[in-house]
């Protein structure tokens, strides 16, 4: 579902490469954990799968990450937008709209999903996530694991086949972050939603994973296993 083939990448006007020599392969419907301090390219690493690499950022990407098929360097951000959904670590800076329901609907408006779908949808995505009962909070209201949960819930409504998460827990107390990480694998076991997950601490999140990809230092070729293998490193 994701695969990077022999991929460098290197942002313009820097010496050393951001990624370099990254082969990996999520099949569908797996938990890839991707992780290692601060700084060694995880959010570059995320960014190549929904496009924002290149494409936003310039530098130079050689090698091929294709997400469903589709080339990610020669697709815009907007045209992986159906297959693809991006979760940030700060809820508050994904939100474009005050209430719990219409940000649920956003996505697919702009997408220009039919109305009786869209209701259709959001009904589903309020269910699954535990949100129907805050539909009509604004999301300023709620509490950190509700945004983020909020923030997820406004890319699934899209039925991405991947959904890509940069540190969702890392500004949620643990409570929180075990909530958000149990809609995660209710996504992967239920849904079969395939889900890159970026963390920069490994303990928390590691029993959840099928695979994990650890990036040991900067421009560092990563380490793939399964948790057991990668916890033994
Ligand atoms: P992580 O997510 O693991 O913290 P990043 O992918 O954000 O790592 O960053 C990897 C490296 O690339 C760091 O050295 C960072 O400073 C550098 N970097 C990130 N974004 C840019 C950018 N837009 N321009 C230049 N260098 C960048
Ligand atoms: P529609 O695609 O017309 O909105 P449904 O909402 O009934 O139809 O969903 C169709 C199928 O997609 C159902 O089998 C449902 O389980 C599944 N599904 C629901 N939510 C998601 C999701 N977030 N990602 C992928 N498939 C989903």
């Amino acid at each position: 579902m994701i695969r990077f083939e022999q991929v460098s990448f290197r942002y313009a006007d820097t010496a050393a490469p951001a990624l370099q020599g990254v082969d990996i392969e999520v099949p569908e419907g797996e938990l890839c954990l991707v992780v290692g301090p601060s700084g060694v390219g995880k959010s570059t690493l995320l960014g190549a799968v929904s496009g924002l690499v290149p494409h936003f950022t310039g530098g130079h990407l050689t090698g091929r990450v294709t997400v469903a098929g589709r080339d990610t360097r020669t697709h815009r951000p907007r045209e992986l937008a159906d297959v693809v959904g991006t979760v940030g670590q700060d809820p508050l800076s994904h939100f474009v709209t005050d209430t719990v329901e219409d940000e649920l609907a956003y996505g697919m408006e702009s997408l220009g999903v039919a109305p009786e779908t869209m209701r259709r949808r959001v009904e589903e995505t309020l269910d699954l996530l535990g949100l129907a009962e805050l539909r009509d909070r604004p999301i300023a209201t709620l509490s950190g694991g509700q945004q983020q949960r909020v923030a997820i819930g406004s890319v699934l409504t899209v039925h991405p086949k991947v959904l890509v998460l940069d540190e969702p827990t890392s500004a949620l107390d643990p409570g929180a972050a075990e909530e958000v990480l149990a809609v995660l694998q209710r996504l992967v076991h239920d849904l079969g939603t395939t889900v890159l997950l970026a963390e920069h601490r490994l303990e928390r999140v590691v029993q959840y994973a099928d695979q994990v990809v650890l990036l040991p230092s900067p421009g560092a070729p990563p380490v793939i296993g399964a948790p057991a293998d990668i916890m033994a490193v």
